[in-house]
């Protein structure tokens, strides 16, 4: 969709005397949280919950993206309703769930390192400046102090299952908004899938059998074919290891407070019961060693 230019970007960064704070230093400063935190890591559920999108934080380096508070709390900023709705399936399957703490804006976990929408000039019609003049230092360290501990901590957690000869399923947690680009968005919760056919069918079935008044999307709004999602969380460490995987968005207005998180996290966890309990979900893979 939004294909920048990366060619732009390195012209742009030449052209500044300037530089921002974060150029100087780090990008996260002392007392700061870490990139990412693990809920439940004792938890005795075959899996792992990511929630890449989980946190609207800046780090005080980056002075809020240049952006008003407000706005890094609306949908550009983070997957509203994500962060409860994965703490709650955490729980409910006894499984650890990793959840990010910095704002997508930030730097976007589920993108390739080096795809321009890892770190975005614009999200929605609205100018990021915080990444508007960015040198490639800039955003090595983003990508050393956040992203990369972030997935290396995933890839670690999977090969532990992997070791103990178990099969560990992944379940990718985020939400959508209900309006993009002028476009509505009608589904109430939509599956997601690229080479796990299979298991996202079964998921929506189920949904749709559970709730006949529940409208599914299947690859919408989003679809993980194409470019857009190479490289991304689910594709690095489920799909070119071979795991068994289930992508799922909620509806962001649907799961805005803990108690509406809860219950479409409920509707999403009935429905996955019986893929988690169907054996042709983990039978006969062929597991690949992590990305490194
Ligand atoms: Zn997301």
């Amino acid at each position: 969709m939004k294909k920048k230019k990366s060619k732009a970007v390195k012209k742009k960064a030449g052209a500044v005397k300037k530089k921002p704070a974060a150029s100087r230093g780090r990008v996260l400063s002392a007392g700061e949280p870490p990139s990412f935190r693990v809920e439940n890591l004792k938890g005795r559920g075959v899996g792992l919950i990511l929630c890449d999108h989980a946190s609207s934080r800046v780090p005080r380096s980056l002075k809020d993206m240049g952006l008003k508070k407000n706005i890094l709390k609306k949908h550009i900023g983070w997957d509203i309703g994500a962060e409860d709705a994965s703490l709650h399936i955490s729980r409910a399957l006894d499984m650890p769930a990793v959840l990010a703490q910095y704002s997508r804006l930030v730097i976007d976990l589920n993108r390739a390192p080096h795809h321009a929408e890892c770190m975005v000039e614009t999200s929605d019609r609205i100018k990021i400046p915080a990444n508007a003049v960015l040198s490639k230092k800039d955003r090595e360290r983003r990508l050393k102090e956040i992203y990369w501990p972030y997935q290396n901590k995933i890839g670690k957690l999977l090969d532990g299952f992997v070791k103990k000869r178990q099969v560990p399923i992944i379940l990718a947690i985020h939400s959508f908004t209900p309006e993009m680009e002028g476009v509505r968005r009608p589904w109430q919760i939509s599956v997601m899938w690229k080479n796990e056919e299979k298991i996202a069918k079964q998921l929506v079935r189920g949904i749709r059998s559970n709730h006949p008044d529940v409208l599914v999307g299947e690859n919408q709004p989003y679809t993980l074919f194409g470019e857009r999602f190479a490289g991304s969380t689910i594709w690095r460490h489920a799909e070119e290891r071979n795991l068994p995987y289930v992508f799922v968005e909620f509806r962001q207005d649907l799961v805005d407070t803990k108690q509406k998180a809860a219950y479409w996290a409920d509707i999403f966890l009935q429905a996955l019961q019986p893929v988690l309990e169907n054996s042709e979900t983990f039978a006969g893979r062929k597991i690949k060693p992590s990305k490194k």
